[in-house]
């Protein structure tokens, strides 16, 4: 069986960090600049002995349907409708800010499987922002790191849980 992910949040979370953790090639664009993705990316993804298709999603930002915020948000509307799972990843040493519950209540309500990302939680630094993300009601916030590879195994099952 196949199955997909969609991986969504605000910008600057660190999606496309773990796009290409997962994929293993550099076929997102990673900048500290929010929002620097602007479309939907593909790849295919392994993690143990998991085999999925992932998509990076441009950042969500709640903005008139005309501008390019708008065209960003429709298109992680479109990635969320075509997959079988939605990865909702905030910044958890920021913790929680308007435009991530915003658009917590979007993923919500797609009534499909969500895994919360606690990420930027090495080291610790995360703990407060964790605890805060209980409140999206998205579940438990699993701690995570893209950037340095901590919580795979925690993601693992969270996807097994989740399918
Ligand atoms: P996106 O806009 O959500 O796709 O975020 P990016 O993947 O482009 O990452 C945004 C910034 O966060 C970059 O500077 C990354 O290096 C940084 N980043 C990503 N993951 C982590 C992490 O686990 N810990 C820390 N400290 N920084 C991270
Ligand atoms: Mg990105």
């Amino acid at each position: 069986m196949t199955f997909s992910l969609a991986i969504v949040g605000r910008p600057n979370v660190g999606k496309s960090t773990l796009f290409n953790r997962l994929v293993g090639k550099k076929l997102a664009l990673v900048d500290d600049r929010p929002g620097v993705t602007r479309d939907r990316r593909e790849g295919d993804a392994r993690l143990g002995d998991l085999a999925f298709r992932i998509v990076d999603t441009a950042g969500l930002e709640e903005a008139d349907a005309a501008s390019l915020e708008g065209r960003m948000r429709a298109q992680t509307e479109a990635a969320i409708g075509h997959a079988d799972a939605i990865v909702f990843m905030i910044d958890a040493r920021i913790g929680l800010t308007p435009t991530d519950r915003a658009f917590a209540d979007l993923v919500r309500k797609c009534g499909k499987p969500v895994i919360l990302l606690a990420n930027k939680s090495e080291g610790r630094g995360g703990e407060a922002g964790t605890l805060e993300a209980f409140a999206l009601g998205l579940g438990t916030p699993v701690p995570f790191s893209a950037e340095h590879g901590e919580g795979l195994s925690d993601l693992y099952d969270a996807i097994c849980d989740a399918l």
